[in-house]
């Protein structure tokens, strides 16, 4: 293997990037070209269906099938004019990735030929045989159909020579098989719990939105090293491999220059993206050796969600056209920082306002503090569930490690905001403040700056801060489907914003002013948060921990008593009463965490006995063999006594060896009795244990790397890995 790897080394040290070609045109002419956009369905569909296609999409209503048989019809002819064979329901089930099963567009025609077809029906609705996708039980118990439906806020588009649907994915008895179905239900019961909260500051809004921008990190891995490690290859992640003598200490990679091969292959991605009118913006390398992110422009949350699927998707396409594989995995290396998704997140309304934005007068500031606070005090009532919202067995590593974020869910709001909370919550009671903003008279104000000056002052160990205009939600991880998050979060803040408009109205029924009223409610809640969810500090220290337990923030670090979480009385109330997920919803999702959770871990334990037995151990005694050889050689012909080095080396080996041998029976036989669980919860527990038996495995063999002969290692090394792109 030796000289084996040093050839795969140094070819993909030697490869060259591929030329990509400068685009014909700027990228706004063709922006979106393989979308079914508005613009498209204008063009495709009569004048009526058109109409009423965009009223569907804009109030959320469903289609009936005489238009859906004319959407088709037009769909149809763009398709087969963009050279489209196949077509496809897109949806995403309870895995890490999304479904697509084909269908080629033909069909008999009657007189011994083929026709291409493609009616209203086949858009609107399929059912895929789909006994095969997690259902947590869902399935089993009814007949074992579902049926996926299309959703017109999300435009159809073409992938390769197949027409792509977006659609929700359901069981025939309505229960959510899905990430979509529940994140349109969270948005609907968000903007509805605003709206009536937004119309007392301004009467003409009429619907209130949730936006994402998700920023996506990831590592890139050239392919031939990447499929010389069985770990990354069939878990994502190295379970072995001793750190680097360099890796990020040197602060060299974030912001650097982009080598060439990883240009084109970011090139070539946002082609692929903005031909799927993903609106990319932002690239540029991460912290770590061979990381990289990149952002879009935020979206409506549904559709960037679909965008970010999409996306994911593709990243891996294109990156074996350029010899790469990416890692989406959380923690891919030790050693060095792991990969997240910040979920950029806000509220605004369809008179242009961002809820989360200073408002422009002191009405708008007052409407500005009443969706912060509420944000906030939502996040806090439900920390231990949003922090449930990103757990897994990959964003462990992540979770609680001295890096983004800590298992603790704390907000950060920065200087300015902390003032502004303080100030209101000293005001005494029935105090009629203005908060001034550009326009704002300044009678017992209290200002708000347009801009913050500490908008850019980041605290980068806080899981939830607001960043001048919008919550970044920073604990997602970077595999993760960012519905997760975003389902919990905004289920949290639609509950929340109940209840306050509901006390709201009790003041104001007692006669007081709306910025009387609104001050007076809010204010116990401020006074909360700036107790117990705000925290401007460290969030990695050791005091952290024990003052947030003091606060009465959870601090589980335990990923399956994490997920547990979600079937807590406060959870189910919460989920129920927004009509996001039913009781039995609930119990079925967390019942596939923990299965996800169990198979995940089984399979690195798995992978990490073999090996360990199968190439680390091998490895290690032939080169004991040739230690002792050596040895045996000295002492023959040179009439010496043993020498202590060659010995004391292959002695060493032997206690390595006999320690990882020990260690993954061990695990073998943890791994029998958890098996043997029935019950999920208790199963996933113990597996949580077995993942903690993966370090003291991998120890001896990080110990080993050091010793054995470097052309003897089987396995590619951190250096080798992290630093060729
Ligand atoms: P940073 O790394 O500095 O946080 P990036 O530019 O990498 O910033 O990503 C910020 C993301 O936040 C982008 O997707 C951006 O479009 C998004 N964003 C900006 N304003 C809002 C907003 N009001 N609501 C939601 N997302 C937003
Ligand atoms: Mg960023």
């Amino acid at each position: 293997m030796g000289n084996l790897r040093s050839k795969i080394i140094l070819d993909a040290f030697k490869k060259k990037a591929i030329e990509i070609p400068a685009p014909e045109s700027e990228v706004s002419r063709w922006f979106g070209e393989l979308v079914f956009t508005r613009d498209k369905m204008r063009r495709y569909l009569d004048p009526s269906t058109f109409e009423a296609l965009a009223k569907c999409i804009d109030e959320g209503s469903s289609l009936d099938l005489e238009t859906a048989d004319k959407v088709a019809a037009g769909m149809k002819k763009w398709a087969l004019e963009q050279g489209v064979t196949h077509i496809t329901h897109w949806f995403q089930p309870l895995t890490d990735g999304t479904a697509e099963k084909h269908d080629s567009l033909i069909d008999y025609d009657g007189k011994g030929g083929v026709i291409e077809t493609f009616t209203g029906k086949s858009l609107v609705q399929q059912e895929p045989d789909a006994s095969s996708f997690p259902n947590g039980g869902i399935r089993a118990t009814f007949e074992a159909r579902g049926y996926t439906a299309w959703d017109p806020a999300s435009p159809v588009f073409i992938q390769d020579d197949t027409l792509c649907i977006p659609t929700v994915f359901v069981a025939y008895t309505g229960e959510a098989l899905d990430f979509k179905t529940p994140l349109k239900r969270a948005i609907k019961a968000v903007g509805d719990a605003a709206l009536p909260i937004c119309n007392l500051f301004d009467p003409k809004a009429k619907r209130v939105f949730a936006y994402l921008g998700w920023e996506q990190e990831y590592f890139l891995v050239d392919e031939d090293i990447y499929a010389a490690r069985p770990d990354l290859m069939i878990t994502g992640r190295t379970l072995m491999g001793h750190e680097s003598s360099k890796n990020q200490q040197l602060d060299d990679h974030y912001f650097g220059a982009i080598p060439s091969r990883v240009a084109a292959f970011m090139k070539d991605l946002e082609t692929e993206g903005y031909k799927l009118g993903i609106p990319l913006k932002t690239r540029h390398k991460e912290v770590a050796p061979n990381q990289f992110e990149f952002a879009p422009i935020f979206g409506e949350l549904n559709l960037s969600n679909d965008q970010n699927q999409q996306i994911m998707n593709i990243m891996h396409k294109v990156a074996r056209k350029h010899g790469f594989v990416v890692l989406l995995h959380e923690k891919p290396f030790a050693g060095v920082n792991g990969s997240g998704k910040h979920n950029n997140w806000s509220l605004g309304t369809d008179t242009g306002v961002n809820l989360f934005a200073p408002g422009k007068d002191a009405l708008g500031n007052l409407q500005f503090i009443t969706f912060f606070v509420n944000t906030l005090y939502a996040v806090q009532r439900h920390n231990g569930l949003l922090k449930a919202s990103i757990s897994s067995a990959t964003n462990a590593h992540r979770l609680g490690a001295n890096e983004a974020p800590p298992a603790i869910v704390s907000a950060f709001v920065g200087r300015t905001m902390h003032e502004v909370l303080e100030k209101l919550v000293e005001l005494p009671s029935g105090t009629p403040i203005e908060i001034a903003g550009k326009k704002g008279t300044s009678v017992g104000a209290i200002g708000i700056p347009e801009i913050f000056v500490d908008n850019t002052d980041r605290n980068r160990t806080s899981p939830f801060a607001f960043t001048g205009n919008r919550f970044e939600f920073r604990a997602v991880g970077s595999s993760a489907n960012c519905a997760g998050a975003m389902i919990t979060l905004n289920t949290a803040v639609a509950e929340q914003l109940l209840d306050f408009k509901a006390s709201l109205d009790a003041e104001i029924a007692a006669g007081k002013e709306l910025n009387v009223a609104v001050v007076d409610t809010l204010k116990p809640l401020i006074e909360s948060i700036l107790k117990v969810v705000c925290f401007e500090g460290n969030g990695y220290s050791e005091e952290w921990k024990k003052e947030a337990k003091k606060r009465g923030l959870d601090t589980e670090n335990v990923v399956p008593r994490m997920i547990m979480e979600y079937l807590k009385d406060d959870a189910v109330k919460m989920f129920t009463r927004c009509g996001v997920f039913s009781e039995r919803e609930l119990h079925a999702r967390n019942e596939v965490k923990l299965e996800t959770y169990v198979k995940k871990i089984q399979i690195e334990a798995r992978v990490m006995g073999r090996m360990a037995l199968n190439h680390i151990i091998p490895a290690a005694l032939e080169y004991q063999t040739k230690l002792l050889q050596n040895a045996s050689l000295q002492k023959e012909l040179l009439g010496a006594d043993a020498p202590a080095v060659e010995i004391d080396l292959a002695r060493q080996i032997s206690s390595l060896v006999a320690d990882i041998r020990k260690k993954v029976v061990d695990m073998t036989e943890a791994r029998k009795k958890a098996n043997k669980q029935e019950d999920a919860f208790e199963k996933a527990l113990a597996y949580s244990a077995i993942a903690d038996m993966l370090p003291g495995i991998r120890k001896p063999i990080d110990d080993l790397e050091e010793i054995v002969d470097n052309a003897t290692w089987p396995l590619p090394k951190y250096r080798e890995l992290l630093f060729i792109s």
